[in-house]
């Protein structure tokens, strides 16, 4: 009799014993699965931050309408900094700025997206005769205050170089009015996270600049960051490699002219655009670079 209540009471641990180590191992089942919920997630920002999100997907342009170029095409790639007065030659005064734009304007000019700009240097086609690109680098506070009203009465896009450590910092753009000029035509690239001369630096701590920059807005801006500007104009033969293998379409220099294709879709000229220039030497140089 003691035997066999022995016996029920061992079969009662037993069946006890497996109860408790299903539930564990349930409870292991679902620890695992959390994991690989947890696991899983930042693959998939991480692609996100590579290839940004389809549903504000940019980069497709439609050029069905555009008309194909004889020869090699050239953009004239306008570079202003801060549009303010100051006492040097990175200040453009407001209404000098506000005089150009509207001489592109009255001159029939169309303001490309830098999406746009890669289709027409790769594909060799343009959406109207007179194209330009404008860009500004460093993103001082008054390309918001300043340029961007008046970019944004004449329905104009423009682009602006962005670099990561300055975000929120004095005279620079805050998150929040990035996020709202890029919602109205004005395209965030990147100008890197340090802005330092990259030609200077190990390939791994260029790659790093390059990376993080693209992450950052892609992440922020819910875009896919396509164009680089190299601080300082300031590039090597591996700058070169590594803008393209960390998925930038273009890079611009600071070298002068017309951007064209054979310059390498990772060395574009630029216009540099300075204080005091008259109009009408502005509409030449625009109108030269613009062949
Ligand atoms: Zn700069």
């Amino acid at each position: 009799m003691s035997i066999n209540r022995l016996i029920i009471l061992l079969l009662i641990i037993m069946i006890a014993l497996s109860g408790c180590s299903n539930v564990e191992s349930n409870n292991s089942l679902e620890n695992e699965s959390a994991k690989n919920v947890e696991r899983k997630s930042p693959v998939k920002e991480m692609k996100e931050d590579i290839e940004g999100p389809s549903k504000q997907n940019k980069s497709i342009v439609d050029t069905s309408g555009w008309f194909k170029v004889r020869g090699p095409v050239h953009i004239p790639i306008l570079m202003y900094h801060s549009i303010s007065t100051g006492n040097n030659s990175l200040y453009v005064p407001k209404d000098q700025f506000r005089e150009q734009m509207t001489w592109l304007k009255d001159n029939g000019y169309y303001t490309l997206s830098p999406e746009e700009a890669y289709d027409v240097l790769t594909q060799g086609k343009k959406p109207r005769k007179k194209i330009i690109l404008v860009t500004f680098d460093d993103g001082y506070l008054d390309n918001f205050t300043n340029a961007y009203p008046i970019l944004r009465k004449y329905g104009m896009k423009a682009t602006i170089f962005m670099i990561g450590r300055s975000i929120d910092k004095q005279n620079h753009l805050t998150k929040q009015q990035m996020k709202e000029m890029s919602q109205h035509g004005i395209s965030i690239e990147s100008h890197t996270i340090n802005h330092l001369q990259l030609s200077q630096l190990p390939a791994e701590q260029q790659r790093n600049e390059m990376v993080q920059s693209k992450a950052l807005y892609n992440k922020m801006l819910n875009q896919n960051t396509i164009l680089l500007c190299y601080p300082f104009g300031s590039y090597n033969n591996e700058t070169l490699k590594l803008a393209k293998e960390t998925g930038y379409k273009m890079a611009v220099t600071t070298e002068p002219g017309a951007a064209s294709r054979d310059q390498g879709l990772y060395a574009l000229h630029r216009i540099r655009i300075s204080p005091g220039m008259s109009i009408q030497g502005f509409g030449r140089i625009v109108d030269n670079a613009n062949q």
